[in-house]
C-alpha cells in the first residue's frame, strides 16, 4: 500500500509521525503510513469547508446527493472481497465477520440515500398571521473519530449520514488499523464524490484526533471509542460549544431465566461475547443466570465454549480469531490475572492456547470466570476481549439492581419464553439497546447509542442525518398590515 493519506482531496504523504499497522498473526509490520500532523488537519478542514460551501455541492437537492451515496455503495459492493480481506489482515477479525462489516457499510450508504429521497421538512403550527417552518441545514465540516475494532462499519456509520446531510468529513481512524479506512477513502473518491469532501487522516489520537476536535472549522465531532477519550473530547466540545456525539464503552448484561430455550440461549451467549473475540462495545460480557439453574447452565456453557474453533481470521471455519494486537492481548491477559487476584474461579480459558499454530498470533482463549462480586473491577470494567463473567441472581428486583449497577448502559440481552417478563425487564434496564431472545442483531433503520457513560446521541435511523445538521426556524409573514405596536 502506498504511503499516502487523503488530505483535502489530495492523496499524499502525511506530515506527521509514522503509523505502523502490525499483523495480529505474527506482529510483523503490514504497512507504514505517515500520519497527519495539525497542519494537515488544518489543510483538510479548509479544503472541506471550501467544497462544502461551493454551490456545486451546497445547492444539490437531497435526491441528487442521494445519487452520490448510491454510487459509493455500488463501489463498495464492487470491492467488497478486497475490503474484507484487508480488514481481516489489519484487525485479525474472521473473514466472515469482515464480510458482514463490508456489507453493513454498503447498506449504510444505501439506507441514507433512501432517507434522502424520502425526507420531510416540517411546517409548524402558527399562532398568528404567518407561516412557520423548521428546516435542517448542513453544519459545514464534521470530524469523525473511530476505533480499531470494526473500522469500515463505524467509518461508514459516520461518513454516510454526514455526507447525506451535505457536510464535508474529516475522518481519523485508529492508529492500529488505518488501512481499511484509507481503502474505503479510495473507493469513495473513485466513485466521483467531489474532491475535498472527505479527508482520511490517520495519526495518534492525542495529536491528530485532538487537532480535529479543537479546530475552529470543525462544527461537530462524532466519536466512537473508549469512555475516557469520549470524556476528554466532550470537555473540549463544551469549551467550543460544539455538538458532539459519543458512542462509548459497555459492560452489557445478558440475562438467563430458567424457562429460556437452552440451545438458543447458549448459542446467543457464545455469539454475544466470543464473536469478534469479545472486541465489541456491545459484547455481552456479564451473564446473569437465575440461581435455580446456575451451575447446570454454566457447565453446558463452559463445555460449548471449549469447543469453539480458534484460528486465523482468513480461515472461514474460525470462530475466535486473534485479538487486534499483541499489546491488546497482553492487556486482556493482565485483566484475567487481576480477576484471579480478586478470587475468581476460572471455568475455562484464562490463558493463551497451546500449540505451534498459536505461537506467534495474538490469541487468547475464550474465558469464563465467576465467584466475583458485582462490584469487583472485573465485573465493572470493560475488558474488550473474549472474557465472560457469570453472576447468579435470585429474583427480578435483585437482577435489575445488579445489572444496572454499572457506569455503562449500552446494551442488554434477555433470554426467556415469558414475553411479559421480558417486557418488564427490558423497560427497567439502563441500556440503549435491549435484545430479547436474540443478541448483537443490527438494523441500520434502528437508532443505536448508549445511556450513562456509554455515550450521548444516537446513530442510524432516519434521525441519523439530522444529527449532522443544524436546525433553523423560518417565519413567513402573511399579512400586509404594519405591526400594530408601531402605531
Ligand atoms: P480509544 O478511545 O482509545 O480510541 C478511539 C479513537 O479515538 C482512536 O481513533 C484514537 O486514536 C482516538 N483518540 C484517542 N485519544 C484521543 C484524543 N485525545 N482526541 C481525539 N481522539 C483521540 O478507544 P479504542 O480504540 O481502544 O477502542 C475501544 C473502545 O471503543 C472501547 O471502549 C469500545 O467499547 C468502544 N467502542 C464503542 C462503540 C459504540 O458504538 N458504543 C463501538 C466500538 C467500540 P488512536 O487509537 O489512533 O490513538
Amino acid at each position: 500500500m502506498a504511503d499516502e493519506i487523503l488530505v483535502g482531496g489530495v492523496w499524499r504523504r502525511g506530515s506527521g509521525a509514522v503509523v505502523e499497522s502490525l499483523s495480529p498473526l505474527n506482529g510483523s509490520v503490514i504497512a507504514r503510513v505517515h500520519g497527519a500532523d495539525p497542519a494537515d488537519v488544518d489543510e483538510a478542514v479548509r479544503a472541506g469547508a471550501a467544497v462544502a460551501a461551493d454551490p456545486s455541492w451546497r445547492d444539490l437537492l437531497p435526491h441528487e446527493r442521494a445519487r452520490h451515496l448510491t454510487r459509493i455503495a455500488d463501489s463498495i459492493a464492487a470491492s467488497a472481497e478486497d475490503l474484507a480481506a484487508l480488514q481481516t489482515c489489519d484487525t485479525g477479525k474472521s473473514i466472515n465477520e469482515t464480510r458482514a462489516l463490508v456489507a453493513s457499510a454498503q447498506g449504510t450508504f444505501r439506507y441514507f440515500a433512501s432517507v434522502l429521497e424520502t425526507m420531510d421538512e416540517t411546517l409548524t403550527v402558527p399562532r398568528g398571521p404567518y407561516v412557520t417552518m423548521s428546516v435542517h441545514e448542513p453544519i459545514g465540516v464534521v470530524g469523525a473519530i473511530t476505533p480499531w475494532n470494526s473500522p469500515i462499519a463505524s467509518d461508514a456509520q459516520k461518513i454516510a449520514p454526514a455526507l447525506a446531510a451535505g457536510n464535508a468529513v474529516v475522518l481519523k481512524p485508529a492508529e492500529w488499523t488505518p488501512l481499511v479506512s484509507l481503502a474505503l477513502a479510495r473507493v469513495i473518491t473513485d466513485s466521483g464524490l467531489p474532491s475535498g469532501l472527505l479527508s482520511v487522516l490517520p495519526g495518534p489520537g492525542g495529536v491528530t484526533g485532538d487537532a480535529i476536535v479543537r479546530h475552529p472549522g470543525i462544527g461537530k465531532v462524532s466519536f466512537t471509542g473508549g469512555t475516557a477519550t469520549g470524556r476528554a473530547i466532550g470537555a473540549v466540545a463544551a469549551q467550543k460549544i460544539m455538538p458532539v456525539s459519543l458512542e462509548l464503552g459497555g459492560k452489557s448484561p445478558t440475562i438467563v431465566f430458567p424457562d429460556a430455550d437452552l440451545d438458543q440461549t447458549l448459542a446467543g451467549l457464545l455469539f454475544g461475547i466470543f464473536s469478534s473475540s469479545g472486541q465489541s462495545c456491545i459484547a455481552g460480557s456479564r451473564v446473569f443466570i437465575h440461581g435455580s439453574v446456575y451451575e447446570q447452565f454454566l457447565d453446558e456453557l463452559v463445555e460449548r465454549t471449549r469447543k469453539l474453533r480458534i484460528g486465523p481470521g482468513a480461515d472461514p471455519a474460525t470462530q475466535v480469531a486473534p485479538l487486534v494486537s499483541h499489546v491488546h492481548r497482553d492487556r486482556v491477559a493482565a485483566m484475567v490475572d487481576r480477576a484471579r487476584g480478586e478470587g475468581a474461579r476460572v471455568l475455562c480459558g484464562g490463558g493463551v492456547p497451546e500449540g505451534e499454530e498459536y505461537e506467534t498470533g495474538a490469541y487468547y482463549l475464550p474465558t469464563i470466570l465467576d465467584r466475583l462480586p458485582n462490584d469487583s473491577a472485573t465485573c465493572q470494567e470493560e475488558i474488550f476481549g473474549p472474557v465472560l463473567v457469570a453472576l447468579p441472581f435470585e429474583d427480578e428486583d435483585d437482577l435489575v439492581a445488579q445489572a444496572n449497577d454499572s457506569v455503562y448502559g449500552l446494551a442488554c440481552g434477555i433470554w426467556t419464553r415469558d414475553y411479559r417478563r421480558a417486557w418488564r425487564i427490558a423497560r427497567r434496564m439502563d441500556a440503549g439497546t435491549v435484545w430479547i431472545n436474540t443478541y448483537k442483531q443490527f438494523s441500520i433503520s434502528t437508532p443505536f447509542g448508549g445511556m450513562k457513560e456509554s455515550g450521548i446521541g444516537r446513530e442510524k435511523g432516519r434521525e441519523g442525518i439530522a444529527a449532522y445538521m443544524r436546525q433553523k426556524s423560518i417565519y413567513w409573514g402573511m399579512t400586509e398590515e404594519p405591526h400594530s405596536w408601531a402605531g
